[in-house]
């Protein structure tokens, strides 16, 4: 497998697309770069015919939909990426158990949905083994985040401080929104119940008056 670099891939992703691609002979190339326009703001691609995952670093970075679900700045786009990556090489991992696959113009909704399965079962482990990369560690979308952090600092200060003063911690996310939008803490009393479990020291972490919850923590809800 080959790797094809055009922007700045963050070397954590690059490690965890390397260890993950060992036993999947249907990818050739992985190709990281930034707001592919062929690609209508998806996030990644795999093409069946020649092998090549793409990963649009640059709609990693915009699309906010773990920011939705409660989770912080730096943190929705890490996800974003390893979410995208390993979502794309599990349809590698179909394709060499099904070669078929490649004839069909379009993938099935159920190969979808399990390549969606997979790379969030893949998340919550990485998750549990390793903290988010530092922007230092992010590569060009690093350096994409601070400069959107010098743009902020005057309008949100607290905001960005808050990512700054957090960032390679082990917190990802604001306990009470992630809740909200979960699963297991969805309901009123669900949610009162995990801020009581947050300030009782069982799960995620106070820092002043404000709760937050772990990546592991958030990704798993
Ligand atoms: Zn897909």
């Amino acid at each position: 497998m080959k790797i094809i670099d055009n922007k700045g891939a963050p070397p954590e992703l690059v490690r965890a697309i390397v260890h993950e691609a060992e036993l999947i002979h249907s990818v050739k190339r992985v190709i990281f770069d930034a707001f592919i326009k062929d690609l209508n703001g998806d996030l990644g691609a795999f093409n069946p015919t020649n092998g090549v995952i793409i990963i649009d670093l640059g709609n990693c970075l915009t699309n906010k939909s773990w920011m939705k679900k409660g989770f912080m700045f730096i943190a929705n786009a890490w996800l974003n990426l390893l979410m995208t990556a390993f979502h794309e090489l599990a349809h590698a991992a179909q394709l060499d158990l099904e070669p078929a696959l490649a004839n069909l113009d379009r993938l099935p909704q159920i190969y979808e949905d399990e390549a969606t399965e997979t790379a969030g079962i893949r998340v919550v482990n990485w998750t549990d083994e390793h903290p988010i990369p530092k922007l230092n560690e992010l590569g060009w979308v690093g350096d994409q985040m601070k400069a959107i952090f010098n743009d902020l600092y005057f309008t949100m200060p607290d905001m960005v401080g808050e990512e700054l003063d957090l960032e390679g911690t082990e917190i990802a996310a604001y306990a009470e929104q992630r809740a909200h939008t979960s699963r297991e803490y969805s309901t009123e009393q669900e949610t009162a119940l995990l801020l009581k479990q947050i300030d009782d020291g069982m799960i995620g972490k106070k820092v002043g008056e404000k709760r937050y919850l772990t990546a592991y923590e958030a990704v798993a809800m």
